[in-house]
């Protein structure tokens, strides 16, 4: 039932190559590819945010300017186009455009997040109505998107043309839900509806969720891991909305991230000092001398070298490594080199720590995709010990340039590393479970003692570069859910009470 060709549109906030502050444009910029290769007519929709440089991405305008409705009025958006390179051919890139909404500096974090997120959706669909491409399925990522779903289920119920479209949503973190006031309700145009209202989830019956909205009413419901996808259903991590996650859980599923194999290549990388693969991994030892020279660390390659890149939020663990950094470098030779923006007080502390440690350790807090390359080449050991993680591209990444993860063990971590046992030489990595500093200490301290036994971090190497995280499995399972939403996209909405404000 999967070999027939879908009209899928991949609707979403960030891409790769086109805006990134996270794992989510890496998966928006890959599966497509991987889509596209299976035969599929994949084409993806995001926002023309200002600093996409249109002549360096040939965008040329697919759409002239049209009236998008929004609260009680409309405004205008253009529909630009650009497109991205695959083997299965061009993925055609539509980008909605509209200056106040969107030509700004960054991505997010913008007071009217709600307006311009909900404008980029309802141009999206508006104008790809104008286009004539009807799709078969939707598939919304994040918050961004979830109003998608809800219009399907709701405004565009009885629009012919998406009579026979059905939704597709995946949550990549469910700790950014995108919750705002009821005002938002009526610039999407679906007030009338009210609040989603739920008797174990009080807390949503005067606020708008998102995310909560696009489980509520999406057809299938995705995480981006087995693991996370069961995590959820709990209280521990369900973000206030597992009651909802429950109810809906015969359409919740798990399918793990791939990276991308053609960006993330030790062997053709143009970002790292020296090429290098499974058959011949000499070249690392040079990418760890580079990276040591950059940041300013002692040049050695005996001294077992730990990279981190992230963003320094409290969901990424470093909380437990701040903890233990201090009598880590000082009783160890190892070092440590930490590529990440976020919190304040992670830049303080890294800072202080890069100071104190001149020879062993280095932060470098900023956003720069060629220095992560150089950072996965350059690094023995990979670290993420986070609180939680829907997938991680970081540890897969790191696998396959060879760089040995340690990590804790949850949602996507734990289903892609399995921690090295040498009695048996299985595994691929080290792994803790408690969240606690003592147990991130005590992996971290197994990785460095098997560092020294030359042939087993070799095996382990080996193991890593050769894994296959590829897109083209979960490509597939991919499919299999398009054709599962297009088969349940007559069923109605679990519940049909609302709480009219
Ligand atoms: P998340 O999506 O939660 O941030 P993931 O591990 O899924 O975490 O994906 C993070 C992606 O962003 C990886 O590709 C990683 O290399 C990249 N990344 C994170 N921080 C930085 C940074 N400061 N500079 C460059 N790339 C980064």
């Amino acid at each position: 039932m999967t070999d027939s060709p879908l009209r899928i549109l991949l609707m979403a906030a960030e891409m790769v190559p086109f805006a990134k502050t996270g794992g989510l444009a890496d998966v928006t910029g890959a599966l497509p590819k991987a889509l596209k290769g299976q035969g599929h007519d994949i084409r993806v929709a995001m926002p023309r945010y200002g600093r996409i440089d249109r002549d360096r991405f040939s965008i040329h305008e697919a759409l002239a300017p049209f009236p998008v409705p929004m609260d009680d009025h409309s405004e205008d958006a253009a529909l630009l186009q650009a497109s991205v390179a695959s083997a299965g051919g061009d993925v055609p890139v539509y980008m909605v455009d509209n200056a106040h909404y969107y030509d700004r500096d960054g991505i997010y974090m913008y007071e009217d997040d709600a307006d311009r997120f909900i404008f980029f959706c309802r141009a999206t669909l508006e104008g790809i109505k104008r286009l004539g491409w009807q799709p078969d399925v939707i598939h919304c990522h994040d918050w961004h998107t979830a109003i998608v779903p809800n219009w399907l289920k709701t405004i565009y119920k009885d629009d012919p043309f998406y009579a026979g479209t059905a939704c597709v949503y995946t949550i990549h973190n469910l700790a950014y839900q995108g919750i705002f006031g009821y005002r938002v309700l009526e610039i999407a145009g679906v007030d009338e509806y009210g609040f989603i209202a739920h008797p174990d989830m009080p807390h949503l019956n005067d606020v708008v969720d998102f995310m909560g909205r696009g489980i509520y009413y999406a057809d299938i419901i995705n995480t981006v891991s087995e693991t996370y996808a069961n995590e959820v259903l709990s209280s521990e991590f369900g973000e206030g909305l597992d009651p909802l996650l429950r109810d809906r859980r015969d359409r919740l599923y798990g399918v793990l991230n791939g990276i991308d194999t053609d960006i993330n290549n030790p062997a053709t990388d143009l970002h790292i000092a020296a090429h290098y693969d499974a058959a011949d991994a000499a070249g690392k030892v040079e990418c760890k001398l580079d990276l040591q020279r950059e940041a300013g660390l002692a040049q050695s390659r005996a001294t077992p070298l730990i990279g981190a890149i992230s963003r320094l939020a409290d969901q990424k663990g470093f909380d437990l490594l701040d903890q233990i950094i201090d009598p880590l470098l000082r009783n160890n030779d190892v070092q440590i080199v930490v590529l990440g923006t976020g919190d304040q007080r992670y830049h303080d502390r890294l800072n202080s720590i890069g100071a104190r440690y001149p020879q062993q350790a280095a932060a470098f807090l900023t956003f720069n995709a060629q220095m992560a390359q150089k950072i996965y080449a350059g690094s023995d050991m990979f670290l993420m010990p986070s609180r939680f993680e829907p997938c991680g591209l970081g540890q897969m990444i790191a696998l396959r340039y060879g760089s040995i993860p340690i990590v804790r063990e949850t949602g996507g971590l734990a289903d892609t590393v399995r921690n090295f046992d040498p009695t048996t030489g299985e595994g691929n990595g080290f792994s803790f479970r408690p969240y606690d500093s003592m147990a991130l200490y005590a992996a971290i301290i197994r990785a460095l003692e098997n560092y020294h036994y030359r042939n087993t971090w070799q095996q382990l190497m080996l193991r890593a570069m050769s894994a296959d995280h590829s897109w083209a499995t979960s490509a597939h399972r991919y499919v299999d859910l398009y054709h599962r939403a297009i088969a349940t996209r007559a069923d109605r909405p679990p519940r049909e009470t609302y709480n009219k404000a």
